[in-house]
């Protein structure tokens, strides 16, 4: 073979893994599974080059996105972020961060975030997923901005749904005491109960996790015994 294609794109979108600080959180970091977010900061770990490129398309659909957005060929919608800091102060702990997962666009007048998220089989997609929805929430409530979109796009044809995601005052606050939770943890030492083995409908996220082995020999009870 004159050139390892795969490898070069490994070598591309390679990146170090530099260990996080506690007490500084990311806001895509509730989202998951606490567990894999305490073992992050415990442990940190290269992600999986087969990982990263899943990543990687998600970039690529994400930006474009953006292209599509700042068209001249759609006057109807403006673009006015596609990528812009986030901070804020919760008791002794901050959540920042660059948001380069959400647009914020102009449409009839009205201001909207929308978050794009990029699927395998768009026609799997019947409605907005529960673990979506929590960044989205985090940004309408800390930015004001209370129109939501949560974009999906199928990465095999680009075909697209949208859902409509109302923004909802106590589940924002129920995501802020994720991260008191996770920085809690952190703080004291202790281990996050392994959600993702602990809840069937999110038992598909232990399937992307670099610390199941670890996780199962930490806690070496069957599936939905914490039921
Ligand atoms: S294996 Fe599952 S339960 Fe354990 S840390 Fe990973 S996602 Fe969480």
């Amino acid at each position: 073979m004159v050139l390892d294609f795969d490898t070069l794109i490994d070598n591309h979108i390679k990146r170090e893994t530099r260990p996080k600080g506690i007490g500084k959180y990311y806001p895509s970091e509730v989202g998951t599974c606490l567990r894999k977010t305490w073992y992050s900061y415990k442990y940190p770990s290269e992600i999986e080059p087969e990982l990263a490129k899943i990543f990687e398309m998600g970039n690529i659909i994400h930006d474009f996105i953006v292209q599509v957005l700042k068209s001249e060929k759609n006057p109807e919608i403006s673009l006015l972020e596609s990528e812009f800091p986030f901070k804020v102060d919760i008791d002794d702990f901050m959540i920042s961060g660059r948001v380069d997962n959400m647009i914020k666009v102009k449409l009839s007048g009205e201001v909207y975030l929308i978050e794009v998220k990029s699927v395998k089989d768009i026609k799997y997609t019947k409605e907005a997923a529960p673990h979506n929805i929590v960044q989205l929430q985090l940004y309408m409530h800390f930015t004001g901005v209370h129109n939501g979109l949560l974009l999906y796009v199928d990465k095999g044809n680009l075909k697209t749904k949208v859902f409509e995601i109302e923004y909802n005052k106590e589940k924002a606050e129920e995501i802020v005491n994720r991260f008191k939770m996770l920085h809690k943890h952190l703080k004291e030492d202790i281990m996050p109960e392994p959600e993702g083995r602990a809840h069937k409908e999110i038992e598909w996220m232990c399937k992307l996790c670099e610390y199941r082995d670890k996780c199962e020999k930490d806690t070496p009870k069957a599936k939905h015994e914490f039921n």
